[in-house]
């Protein structure tokens, strides 16, 4: 009884943050600082895409370099680690295997976060049904966002496999993961504006971070070539 507990006690809470990361800003940083201070994760692991599937390939800057400045973004914060996992994968990047990579032989529980515009696609995504059966789903949510909880929060095919657990205030889905919206502060940040005004040759201070930026002026990065 008491190893039992003792091991219960140990079972960390990982978030799991996927995204492109072309590049890596505030919005990102400040949205995971939320979510892991609101869920009191032990971690937050930021994972990198290959080739994302829904994302026009000519954009996306080499892996190296988004891997590199996520890197560098979250090396004061040591609750923010970084994988990997997506680029050492050859070919397109899914995120049912990332998540079955994490869950293999880890007793940890598993929180997947992704933003709320991501969340609308989520029909979209590979063998969506299933991802709900690996972890929980952490959905951040603009300020404003609706808390009653109404079916349409969920995309049509998803709602015969949940509940609203009242008492909790969460979506149950039938295999006992659980999904969460939170509201987040969802600086009106993205990485598509930062890239528009560095190949302007604006300045992108304050919606990144200066080592990103210095990251990105070091290497050229978003210039438009001559
Ligand atoms: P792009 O402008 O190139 O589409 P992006 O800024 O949306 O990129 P992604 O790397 O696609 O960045 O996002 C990774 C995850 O972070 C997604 O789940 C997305 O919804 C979420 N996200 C994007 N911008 C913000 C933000 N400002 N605050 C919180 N979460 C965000």
């Amino acid at each position: 009884m008491k190893e039992k507990m003792e091991k219960e006690t140990k079972r960390k809470k990982i978030g799991l943050f996927g995204g492109t990361f072309n590049p890596v800003h505030l919005g990102h940083l400040r949205g995971a600082e939320e979510i892991r201070e609101a869920f009191r994760l032990d971690e937050i692991i930021f994972i990198p895409s290959a080739i994302p599937p829904h994302k026009a390939m000519e954009e996306i800057i080499d892996a190296k370099h988004r891997l590199e400045m996520v890197r560098l973004a979250i090396a004061s914060n040591p609750y923010f680690s970084i994988s990997d996992i997506e680029l050492s994968r050859p070919g397109k990047s899914y995120s049912i295997d990332t998540i079955r990579h994490f869950r293999e032989g880890c007793a940890d529980a598993l929180f997947f976060i992704l933003g709320g515009d991501a969340f609308v696609e989520i029909e979209t995504w590979k063998d969506f049904q299933n991802l709900f059966t690996l972890c929980h789903f952490i959905v951040m949510a603009r300020p404003g966002f609706q808390k009653t909880p109404v079916a349409s929060q969920l995309p049509g095919p998803l709602t015969p496999a949940f509940q609203y657990d009242l008492e909790t205030k969460v979506w149950v889905h039938l295999s006992g993961c659980h999904l969460y919206f939170k509201e987040i502060s969802f600086l009106d940040i993205s990485s598509t504006k930062v890239r528009e005004l560095i190949e302007r040759g604006d300045s992108a201070r304050y919606l990144i971070t200066p080592e990103t930026e210095a990251y990105i002026h070091k290497h050229g990065l978003y210039r438009k070539r001559g």
